[in-house]
């Protein structure tokens, strides 16, 4: 037999936490504990945290838009900085529209479309299985393959909004990212190529066929790439780029609208 785990006291976790450089270690320690069905479960969840895993694999879940969503270990986490795009998108979609958000991942922008406009058709796609399974499993109405080609025909030139929050790091700056989310996050869900904008560029390419007259897109990239994405919207079919900020007023994505 195993000797029994001690309760450890929530001080004692915080405690833990901030010393492996939690910055939110009071908060982190509350939601492991809530989280963890015995004292040896929290240990081993302590002991993940310590090492780098993100919380949201350990706890299983996150808080989106104020929506809880599922988030399974080797899923890319969603972030509060995406929360503005999704909340600026669901505003955009009309009641009865179509929305289609690219590079899924857990599902957490379009959870929220869903969620903010039920009576709207709502559509995702993602490329990681995992992501898919994930994204389902939040009630998304997710389709596994590469950008629009998993998509039916039928929506070609017919989506209202487009989002998408794909990789935008350049590669040479991925190792500037936070250590473990280099450690342990997809790089499929990091990597935008050389410039860090392979992926956006192929979106914007193709979104002209699948956006109609007046469709908004919503892409969420670095603060620094912003301008670059403006003109490569225009000089696609798009015109009136703004840049969309977080809700700390940092520069997070560009937004415009099929002409
Ligand atoms: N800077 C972003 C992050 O780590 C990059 C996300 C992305 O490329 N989609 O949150």
């Amino acid at each position: 037999m195993l000797p029994m785990a001690r309760a450890r006291t929530h001080g004692e976790v915080a405690e833990t936490l901030r010393r492996a450089g939690c910055v939110a270690a009071d908060d982190e320690a509350r939601e492991l504990a809530d989280s963890a069905d015995s004292a040896a479960a929290l240990d081993a969840m302590v002991a993940r945290r310590v090492a780098g895993e993100p919380l949201a694999w350990i706890t299983g879940r996150t808080v989106f838009c104020g929506l809880e969503l599922i988030v399974d270990p080797g899923v890319f986490v969603p972030r509060w900085q995406s929360e503005a795009l999704a909340r600026a998108a669901s505003v955009l979609l009309p009641e009865r529209g179509v929305a289609v958000d690219l590079c899924t991942g857990a599902g957490s922008i379009a959870a929220v479309l869903a969620a903010r406009r039920p009576t709207a058709e709502v559509l995702a796609t993602e490329l990681d299985p995992v992501a898919v399974a994930c994204a389902q499993r939040n009630g998304v109405h997710v389709a596994q393959g590469d950008l629009f080609a998993p998509l039916p025909a039928r929506l070609r030139g017919r989506v209202d909004v487009l989002t998408a929050v794909a990789p935008y790091v350049p590669r040479i700056a991925l190792h500037r990212l936070p250590r473990d989310v280099l450690a342990f996050e997809p790089s499929i869900a990091l990597d935008g190529g050389e410039d860090g904008l392979d992926v956006v560029r192929r979106i914007v390419a193709e979104s002209v066929d699948w956006l109609g007259a007046g469709g908004d897109v919503l892409l969420e990239v670095g603060s620094d790439q912003c301008d670059d994405v403006a003109r490569l919207l225009e000089r696609a079919r798009y015109h009136a780029p703004s840049v969309i900020e977080d809700a700390d007023g940092d520069p997070r994505g560009v937004r415009a609208q099929r002409v």
